[in-house]
């Protein structure tokens, strides 16, 4: 089962990932956006790291509720990151808490029940849908396959990070809708859109930390 303790693991191992990868994301906003992806993503995991490393180890963990704890991620997110990205993804951790209720451990179900309010939460914020070239062509298909797992979590989690890759992917050719690269229009057709390689990160460490 997923605990708050788990939860933490996952925001460590992403924030971790996108230390590895800031580069990588600024990248490819500079071709599409204003290069500052990976430093907003960067700047905002770390904080959330930060709020983690406060809240102490699993013991303390375990009287933390997984909804307080994302919610309070989010929030985090939210107020340190000025890009786009921040209160999107934040929106996605604060939503995905709030469908947590007070349940002090989610099973492969009720995680994709509550993965799939984060994400409602994203489009509900952005405005935006599968298509847009943006995170949700990552995270969409991502929770889409997660169902796929009939509650097996290591089989519905392998499946997510699958299609989350594939998403990610596919965003390379579409003609950005929503946010700074639609300022580009066509233009913006043959470069990797920088949020949905962000959100591909989320997922394979989502994987990591339950898997
Ligand atoms: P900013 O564009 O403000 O500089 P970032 O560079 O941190 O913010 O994040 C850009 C990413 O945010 C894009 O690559 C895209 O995936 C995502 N994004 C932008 N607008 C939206 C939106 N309306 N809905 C979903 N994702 C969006
Ligand atoms: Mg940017
Ligand atoms: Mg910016």
């Amino acid at each position: 089962t997923i605990s708050t303790a788990t939860f933490a693991a996952w925001l460590r191992e992403y924030a971790r990932l996108v230390g590895e990868n800031e580069s990588v994301l600024t990248d490819l906003d500079a071709a599409i956006g204003d290069a500052d992806h990976g430093a907003n993503m960067t700047r905002g995991m770390a904080a959330v790291v930060a709020y983690l490393d406060g809240l102490g180890g699993d013991d303390a963990l375990a009287e933390v509720s997984p909804a307080t704890m994302l919610g309070k991620a989010g929030m985090t997110l939210v107020s340190t990151v000025g890009g786009a990205s921040g209160p999107l993804y934040g929106t996605f951790l604060m939503r995905t808490g709030q469908a947590c209720g007070d349940a002090p451990e989610l099973d492969a179900t009720t995680l994709a029940t509550a993965l799939r309010a984060g994400i409602e939460g994203v489009q509900a914020r952005g405005k935006a849908t599968t298509g847009e070239k943006t995170m949700l062509d990552a995270l969409v298909p991502a929770v889409e396959a997660f169902d796929g797992g009939q509650g097996d979590l290591v089989a519905a989690l392998d499946a997510a990070t699958s299609a989350a890759d594939a998403g990610r992917d596919a965003t390379t050719d579409l003609t950005a809708t929503k946010g700074r690269a639609s300022y580009l229009g066509e233009r913006s057709v043959g470069h990797q859109d920088p949020g949905a390689t962000s959100a591909a990160l989320l997922i394979a460490a989502l994987h990591t930390a339950v898997a």
